[in-house]
């Protein structure tokens, strides 16, 4: 990796290339046969296509992330198992598995850092993690809305009518 000619201000490394060259036979290109979230990384199984040797990579994204500001005007730094630990619990029982709530955190992550503020109230957090678990599992959604939001009824609403098995008839409703 030779440093770039035109690089500029006081950054060492302003753009590291991660080469996914076969290591077998140095072909560049590879196809994807597996991608997945680990821990904050990106693990991707892949397959040269000139030798066909399968080879993992993994490709961790440095994001900078806001301050979080809590209700009570308290300030923290951004959590990741906080956000985990609140996704699982909204899913537990529901048909969604370990990898999914891996990636919603990951989503998540994300867009704080996307919003490129240096802080960010827990509100906020909550609103991002609701939208998103509104596109997975209807009933983990309302689960954590309604606690997020501190409309506990309605969590207990669902979780009889989920008790009932009268889930289906309601959706059919709509
Ligand atoms: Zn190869």
């Amino acid at each position: 990796m030779a440093p770039s000619a035109s690089a500029s201000g006081g950054d060492p490394f302003p753009h590291q290339v991660i080469f996914m060259r076969c290591p077998r036979c140095n072909e560049e290109r590879s196809s994807v046969i597996d991608s997945r979230a680990d821990g904050g990384a990106i693990r991707r199984r892949r397959e040269c296509q000139s030798c066909e040797y399968r080879f993992t990579t993994y490709e961790r994204v440095e994001l900078s992330l806001p301050v979080v500001v809590k209700k009570d005007g308290r300030r923290e730094a951004f959590d990741r198992n906080k956000v985990r630990t609140g996704i699982a619990r909204a899913c537990e029982k529901r048909p969604v598995s370990a990898q999914t709530v891996d990636s919603l955190v990951d989503q998540i992550e994300y867009r704080v850092s996307e919003m490129c503020v240096r802080e960010v109230s827990s509100r906020e957090i909550g609103e991002h993690i609701i939208s998103a678990l509104r596109e997975v599992d209807e009933i983990a959604y309302v689960r954590f809305a309604s606690v997020y939001r501190e409309f506990s009824e309605v969590g207990q609403f669902v979780d009889t009518l989920l008790a009932l098995g009268a889930m289906g008839a309601l959706q059919k409703q709509k």
